[in-house]
């Protein structure tokens, strides 16, 4: 069949839902569901088609007839262009509406869960500037947009430092301004590039893997520490110390200005070398009187004030005593292990990265918490029956892992353990009722809430609390 006949015009169809992977929701005529990248719900609009499948099309919609009552004016300039912030033309309200739909839809249509009320989503009262983490690539080839290819305007220099265009791993969008971190974000990224430009550094090439400059990644913490890493692609000591030194002098807010050379084929630096130039190799962040260090490699939530909300409802749902015993699975740097640990007898954090173990121990050291004990390990290995005769059985069991969800040898080891309490943190609700489907064999659900951490797109974490099945 030619690509054309495939790709069908429908008209004036109502948009009706949002939710996985961001996308809306349309009914074709023949009643397949169109999956939409561009519109809002209530938008009435004709829709383009991209891709047929057997139960669904893929389009965009090409011209609108109605606007929807859920829109609002996106306050970036990058809107539509840059993948970053995908739901920014939807108000706040209905962003939350589709959020909990979404969560809600999976756990009954995926678990086919019986679920009791349902606490309210809880939104984010920064919507715009509320990471604490970016990080930006650098290109000598960036993303033009359909208006600068079509004006016969001069383009300039083809530089770039921003972010990737949704699904091409070599082209990167320049960013002008983004609305994800507060300042000096922008200010610091608009003055390495302008440096860099002035002074001749060369962009990466990803295609031909040349060029001085790869990434830029910039940490905020609530106290106000930042952190700048760049990664360049090979050691041009000169060069190097030119850009460095001007941001040291520019920015003396800077708490710590790091750098890495990495000539390997992907950026990631997690295998590499960090090597800090100026100030301290760490930051700080503080969350109710805690104090937990900040290295370029550790993980820390991405939203700092919606991390503490998530935290305290998360310890609200363990409603601890003091006399517990409480396993905390996939801990990371052990943030939810010091967070509920005032009110456990002892604490077990488990995580499979060495370093950020190491950072667990040394912040519950600097925290002066004694209760807690942190082990590396994968957890479909490491979580079983020994581990359970050394530390004891859990009273309650927190588990907070990655998208995928959880090892289902580590689900079905929950079965056997039969804590009294499991509270269950996701961010992602789809890999979560799955895993619930199969605790559901021992334990109810008592309560679910959404947390909203990312305003301005579909992510979405939900707590759960599993309660065992009264024999
Ligand atoms: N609870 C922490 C981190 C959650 S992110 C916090 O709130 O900060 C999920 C964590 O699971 C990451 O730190 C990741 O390194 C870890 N992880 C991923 N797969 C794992 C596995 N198979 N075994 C143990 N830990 C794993």
């Amino acid at each position: 069949m030619s690509r054309k006949k495939r790709n069908q015009v429908f008209t004036t169809i109502e948009v009706i839902d949002a939710g996985a992977k961001g996308k809306t929701v349309a009914k074709a005529p023949d009643g397949r569901v169109i999956f939409l990248t561009n519109a809002v719900p209530g938008d009435v609009v004709d829709i383009q088609t991209f891709k047929k499948r057997k139960a669904f099309y893929e389009g965009k919609a090409i011209n609108f007839h109605t606007l929807s009552e859920k829109r609002t004016e996106p306050k970036c300039e990058h809107f539509g262009t840059c993948g970053g912030c995908k739901w920014q033309h939807m108000k706040y309200e209905d962003q939350l509406f589709f959020k909990q739909k979404e969560v809600t839809n999976n756990l009954t249509r995926i678990g086919h869960l019986e679920l009791p009320e349902i606490t309210p989503i809880l939104g984010s009262k920064e919507k715009y500037f509320y990471r604490n983490k970016m990080e930006f690539s650098f290109s000598d080839s960036r993303w033009l947009t359909l208006e600068e290819i079509q004006s016969d305007r001069d383009l300039g220099d083809k530089n770039a430092l921003g972010f990737h265009i949704p699904g091409m791993w070599d082209k990167i969008l320049d960013i002008n301004k983004c609305h994800l971190q507060a300042d000096p974000s922008n200010a610091i990224r608009l003055e390495v590039k302008n440096f860099a430009l002035e002074n001749k550094l060369s962009f990466f090439n990803t295609r031909n893997q040349t060029g001085l400059l790869r990434t830029l990644m910039i940490r905020t913490s609530s106290i106000g520490e930042i952190m700048v890493l760049i990664q360049f692609f090979s050691d041009a000591k000169e060069k190097r110390t030119k850009l460095l030194d001007h941001l040291k002098e520019t920015f003396p807010e800077i708490t710590s200005l790091q750098y890495v050379i990495n000539s390997k084929g992907n950026d990631t630096i997690y295998d590499q070398e960090v090597v800090c130039y100026h100030g301290r190799d760490h930051i700080f962040e503080e969350m109710e009187g805690l104090r937990f260090k900040i290295n370029a490699k550790s993980f820390y939530q991405t939203n700092s004030a919606q991390a503490f909300e998530l935290y305290k409802i998360t310890r609200d749902f363990a409603s601890l005593s003091g006399n517990e015993t409480v396993y905390d699975l996939y801990t990371g740097t052990g943030t939810i292990a010091q967070f509920v640990a005032k009110k456990a007898k002892k604490v077990i954090g488990v995580e499979a990265v060495p370093d950020a173990i190491m950072a667990a121990k040394e912040n519950a050291d600097r925290n002066n918490i004694e209760n807690t004990e942190f082990y590396v390990g994968d957890m479909a290995k490491v979580f079983d029956q020994n581990f359970l005769a050394k530390h004891g059985k859990p009273d309650v069991i927190i588990t907070d892992p990655p998208r995928d969800g959880m090892h289902k040898k580590v689900v079905e080891q929950l079965l056997n353990v039969e804590a009294e309490k499991i509270v269950y943190v996701s961010c992602n609700s789809a890999t979560q009722a799955r895993d619930l489907a199969i605790l559901d064999e021992k334990y109810t659900i008592v309560k679910t809430q959404a947390v909203d951490m990312f305003p301005q797109t579909h992510h979405v974490e939900n707590v759960v609390l599993l309660k065992l099945k009264q024999e």
